[in-house]
């Protein structure tokens, strides 16, 4: 793997490109191997392929760097999402924001049923409950932006917060990416992604990650959580693995790129007559917009694009729009009529006269 050292030095460009590659031994391969083997020869570092697989070593090397800390590869952000929450002793408190991603609290609102856990609900708006939410709870899960309502929490206060009371923090950082925040750095334990959005980029594969920090503290939970990872045995192909890594390659460019696309259109729907309100955090590359008509006629808007495809998820190469109230587990605080944008990395007056088009059609 590559010179540990070498990272030290590194902006985050840079880290994308050169971690997570071979040993510069005459005639290796550039890239990481894709390691399609159950079982390796007796006696080496890793005997069966559900501990480890030197594709998902490449991955988490480089992703870890970029989030200052140590990385395991999941079979889906769910299942790093799962992973974390097995560590919440039975029956503890979970503090949750009321628009955290909808499986996040579809899951915990079942495992709440079946008494492995309790919710609390944070809302964005009244972070003054934060300290009684916190007294006597096992985690806080924070995710800022969130999905689709884009509240942008004080990730450093929450965390500190948590700490001081002795609660495990969990930062979902798939919105913003490393690039934009690392919680580690902010004050969290752990840090979780939905590989398939950004960190992949091209809507071609699932997958998940925790991050944790590289203190005894943090080597404790990535001991546990891989243990989870080998025993509840969802794990991560090294196909998709790959392909996330050769995703990551080029997340500065396609961040960058969408960013500043997105900040144009967020700035271009404000006033237009067929929007309501736009949602945008002013960072990031997804924007919210509340279409003027509810839900009918946001459901029109998404089908009515030609360019943006109307589809779930995003983070992806193709700007992609959806009514996020289509899905049941939406919560009835997310108006009807909000379609969530997520930008790509198309020419941006392109993307404009598609989405014009479908808002006045
Ligand atoms: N976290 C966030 C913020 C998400 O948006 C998603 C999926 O949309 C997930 C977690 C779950 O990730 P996956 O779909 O890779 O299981």
């Amino acid at each position: 793997m590559t010179d540990a050292h070498l990272a030290d030095d590194l902006s985050p460009a840079t880290r994308l490109v050169a971690l997570g590659r071979q040993d510069r031994l005459p005639g290796a391969g550039v890239n990481a191997p894709l390691e399609f083997s159950s079982t390796y020869i007796a006696d080496g570092p890793v005997n069966y392929a559900r501990a480890g697989n030197p594709t998902w070593s490449a991955f988490e090397e480089a992703l870890g760097s970029l989030e200052g800390g140590e990385a395991l590869v999941f079979a889906s952000g769910m299942g790093a999402v799962a992973a974390a929450l097995s560590l919440v002793p039975h029956g503890g408190t979970v503090v949750v924001p009321a628009h955290a991603y909808n499986g996040t609290t579809a899951l915990l609102d079942r495992l709440e049923e079946q008494g492995a856990v309790r919710v609390r609900r944070l809302d964005a708006g009244d972070t003054a409950t934060v300290p009684d939410l916190l007294e006597g709870a096992a985690m806080l899960w924070v995710e800022s932006p969130t999905n689709p309502m884009l509240e942008v929490f004080d990730v450093p206060g929450l965390c500190a917060a948590a700490r001081e009371r002795g609660v495990l923090s969990v930062c979902d950082n798939t919105f913003a990416t490393p690039l934009v925040q690392q919680p580690l750095t902010l004050g969290a334990d752990l840090v979780l992604h939905s590989v398939t959005k950004y960190l992949a980029g091209h809507s071609d594969v699932i997958l998940g990650a925790l991050v944790t920090p590289a203190t005894d503290h943090g080597r404790g939970l990535r001991d546990r959580l891989a243990t989870h990872r080998l025993l509840h045995g969802a794990i991560a192909g090294p196909m998709e693995t790959w392909l996330a890594l050769r995703g990551l390659r080029t997340l500065h460019l396609r961040v960058e790129r969408a960013t500043a696309t997105a900040a144009d259109l967020a700035s271009r729907l404000e006033g237009h007559p067929a929007v309501e309100r736009v949602r945008y955090p002013g960072f990031g590359a997804i924007v919210a917009i509340d279409v003027d008509g509810g839900a009918e006629a946001a459901e029109r808007v998404a089908a009515a694009c030609r360019l943006w495809t109307h589809s779930t998820s995003l983070g992806g190469v193709e700007s992609q729009v959806e009514r996020r109230r289509r899905h049941p587990a939406e919560p009835a605080t997310v108006p009807q009529g909000l379609l969530r944008l997520s930008v790509g990395i198309e020419d941006v007056e392109d993307l404009w006269r598609d989405l014009d088009r479908a808002l006045r059609a």
